[in-house]
């Protein structure tokens, strides 16, 4: 910090909805709080819903007390879009004795991967990550809009893979690309997605914690550089109505400690037991997670038939209209692709869902079913098909609460508890719409 000359420090904690809280401080300051406890903030900062309210009460920490922030050094990275030299630094939370902070997202995933480093495996990700442009528009009555690209025409827009429809917006993405450099942040491949103004990033595979913080610092990287030229980036799961909805895929494999070896093919390139638990463990615990992987009232529009999201949990080869697809690879690369992650999730906890369901699976060895082959859309729906629906299996998931962590198990239901309530006060326009005069 010294020898960059760097002025202003951020200490950013991934908050319960994965979007970045936290204070900004002198970097001298930063540097003298290393040596004594350092910065505080309080326990509530992981019970805010996404409304900016608390859920009731007997959820609220008796005298909600500080909580002492750790830096984690792996994480230092310059803010490229200030003109004054500025890191910033992803800090995990601990209580004044030294204990670490259930409730918070990173260390529910740190407990995962502590589950898998205990069997002697290493867990492999690879998320990919849907968002769309959209016009500038503060009132939330209005319906989102493609903004117009330099061409002046939305409609180019709409193309998946399209080129020059990702180029209409080729300056964005320049800054994009040098922010995200700039911060060590692997990007793989930018494509242009089937909505309009609808892009996707793919990143490079690696472990989980550090794709997590990828994630959460690339939103913030989006949401930014958006602004910067005057558009939104929105990583709501279902933002345009009769468009397709936003995922993050995770791929994800099971190497050796060491990541010498996939322990989800044999020698002979057939693929592994442990391979098939783990898709067994995915059907049958996901359900009762999907409040992890789809954590909005919003997220729950996207799981409809055609839009190439998931209505359920079957697995295919190379089937994109499954829960679970396994891409067509050679035997090293073999992994399972979890499609049922909305752009909207907190990074961290999803992949600590996804990874502790295959986990389970690899534990208990469960079989999966069958393989599917055609279309996924023609069996049962058999995902949690709202919120409310999806925070009462979470609720009675005895077996994930322990893994996870009781505290934020209980903390995480009070808020999504917290904003359905809110959701449930609004009276929309489709009710005033069709029920106005025909009740
Ligand atoms: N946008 C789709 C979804 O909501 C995924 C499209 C794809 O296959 O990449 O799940
Ligand atoms: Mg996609
Ligand atoms: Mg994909």
């Amino acid at each position: 910090i010294t020898a960059r000359g760097i002025t202003e420090v951020e200490c950013l904690v991934p908050d319960m909805a994965g979007v970045p809280r936290g204070k900004i401080l002198p970097a001298h300051k930063f540097i003298s709080g290393l040596k004594d406890r350092g910065l505080r903030l309080p326990e509530s900062l992981f019970i805010q819903s996404v409304t900016g309210d608390y859920p009731e009460e007997e959820i609220m920490p008796d005298v909600d007390q500080d909580m002492y922030l750790r830096p984690d050094p792996a994480t230092v990275r310059m803010v490229p879009w200030y003109q004054e030299p500025t890191a910033q630094v992803i800090n995990d939370c601990y209580y004044r004795d030294a204990s670490p902070v259930e409730m918070a997202p990173r260390h529910v995933l740190r407990r995962v991967l502590a589950l898998y480093e205990e069997r002697g495996w290493k867990p492999i990700i690879a998320p990919e990550l849907e968002f769309y442009l959209v016009k500038v528009n503060p009132d939330p009555d209005y319906p989102l809009e493609p903004p117009i690209g330099r061409s002046g025409r939305p409609e180019i827009g709409r193309q998946a893979y399209g080129i020059d429809a990702v180029n209409e917006f080729d300056p964005l993405f320049e800054d994009v690309y040098d922010y995200a450099e700039a911060q060590n942040l692997d990007v793989d491949t930018l494509h242009h997605e089937a909505g309009a103004a609808q892009m996707e990033i793919n990143f490079e595979h690696g472990e989980p914690l550090d794709l997590a913080d990828q994630v959460f610092l690339f939103k913030r990287t989006v949401h930014q550089t958006a602004l910067r030229h005057n558009v939104y980036a929105t990583f709501m799961a279902k933002p345009l109505e009769g468009q397709p909805g936003s995922a993050m895929h995770i791929h994800q494999s099971v190497w050796d400690l060491d990541g010498n070896k996939t322990l989800f093919a044999n020698e002979d390139g057939s693929e592994s037991d442990l391979f098939r638990w783990h898709i067994g463990g995915l059907q049958k615990y996901l359900p009762q997670a999907m409040l992890l992987l789809a954590p909005n009232v919003n997220s729950y529009r996207r799981l409809v038939k055609n839009y190439s999201a998931p209505i359920n949990m079957h697995w295919g080869r190379d089937n994109r209209t499954v829960g679970l697809r396994v891409p067509l690879s050679e035997a090293r690369n073999t992994r399972i692709e979890n499609r049922l992650s909305g752009a909207d999730a907190n990074p961290y906890l999803a992949m600590a869902a996804s990874l502790l369901c295959g986990y389970l699976g690899m534990v208990d060895r469960l079989e999966p079913t069958k393989p599917i082959t055609g279309s996924g859309y023609t069996k049962a729906h058999a995902l949690p098909k709202h919120l409310p629906d999806a925070i009462e299996r979470f609720q009675h998931a005895r077996r994930l609460h322990e893994m996870f962590g009781p505290m934020f198990c209980q903390a995480f239901v009070a808020v999504k508890g917290a904003e359905w309530d809110a959701y449930q006060d609004v009276v929309s326009s489709w009710e005033r719409e069709f029920l106005l005069l025909n009740v």
